[in-house]
């Protein structure tokens, strides 16, 4: 829809009184049908902006459901995942919150294979504690611990993203609140967009340290495997939404949910906003211990990243957080020869 309306040169060019003031009761006319074509268009597009988020999380929670419904949760889940991958694909082309991050940053390989390494480390390392028994802790088909079976699921699901979030979100804040830590965490926030396909940006020792602090929890409240499954879905896809680039609003979302907006506010450059919104999924434990942070009359910036020096290359990322000072030093004298991001 074109909005624009004649200048006041135009509007002057070679009219008499008469239709001067013909033409500007057209011109009143028109824009006031303009406005209306333009509230339309901000009601709909407002619509469109508010129920992206819950849409997308809806339309893969229930196939997610009915799989783990018929006994086919882990290939219920694989499918939704993949499939949701490719929507947002096309709904970031689309709808994006961020036209710039539309272009490619060269970090493509290095994504996919902490992506992918991550998630088969993981993979590994479930399979290994199944194997040695450890598991049934966790996987017991009836559940053990305290916890309450009896619960209609979605409470006990719910209950489970409370409690593995507090674990979550302590290792989240220690990573960016303790430097040795932060090192490794730091491959996460050196990518300077966001999308889809960074969100399993990881390295394996940050991914493991968030494992080692949320998997004990869920298994010492013995926390049955469904709802282990419905957990574990229920991150990967809020984690992709979190990281994507569409154009979204969330109101009140924001209050309990991690939304890519209050995910934007952490990847800033600016610590007062970067070091805040350290939820997974939920932002329980950030409005308890005070490290919410949102601003919706401002954007969260476009320039995102970080200040240390990164390499451009999977193998340089996997290997310099393990000698970063080193790195770091060489980086600012310019003696290395790797890369930078
Ligand atoms: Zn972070
Ligand atoms: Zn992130």
């Amino acid at each position: 829809m074109d909005t624009t309306l004649p200048t006041e040169d135009e509007n002057k060019g070679g009219y008499g009184n008469e239709m001067v003031s013909e033409a500007k009761s057209s011109e009143s006319a028109m824009q006031m049908g303009d406005l209306a074509d333009r509230n339309e268009t901000s009601v709909l597009q407002t619509l469109l902006d508010y129920s992206l988020w819950p849409l997308l999380l809806i339309g893969a929670l229930i196939p997610t459901g009915i799989g783990i419904a018929f006994g086919h949760g882990p290939l219920a889940f694989n499918i939704v995942y993949f499939s949701l991958a490719g929507l947002l694909f096309v709904i970031e082309k689309l709808y994006p919150h961020e036209k710039s991050w539309l272009h490619s940053d060269g970090q493509e390989i290095p994504d996919l294979a902490h992506t992918a390494f991550t998630k088969a480390f993981v993979q590994l390392l479930i399979i290994s504690l199944t194997w040695l028994g450890l598991a049934t802790v966790v996987g017991g088909e009836s559940g053990s611990g305290f916890w309450p079976n009896e619960w209609p699921m979605i409470f006990q699901v719910l209950l489970a993203l409370v409690v593995a979030e507090f674990g979550l979100y302590w290792a989240h804040r220690v990573a960016h609140e303790w430097m040795p830590l932060w090192w490794f965490h730091a491959v996460h926030h050196s990518s300077k967009k966001l999308w889809f396909f960074n969100t399993g940006r990881f390295h394996i020792v940050d991914t493991l340290k968030s494992v080692v602090f949320s998997a004990p929890l869920l298994a010492l409240a013995g926390t049955p495997k469904d709802v282990v499954l419905w957990f574990g879905a229920i991150t990967a896809y809020i984690g992709f939404l979190t990281h994507c680039n569409i154009r979204m609003k969330f109101g009140v979302l924001s209050y309990i949910f991690n939304t890519p907006a209050l995910h934007r506010w952490h990847h800033s450059m600016d610590l007062r906003e970067g070091n805040k919104n350290y939820g997974e999924n939920l932002m329980i434990w950030d409005l308890i211990f005070g490290t919410y942070y949102d601003d919706t009359k401002r954007r969260p910036p476009a320039e995102i990243g970080i200040k240390d020096a990164m390499p451009k290359s999977f193998w340089g990322q996997l290997v310099e957080p393990f000698r970063w000072k080193k790195f770091q030093k060489a980086a600012k004298s310019g003696a290395t020869t790797k890369e930078l991001l």
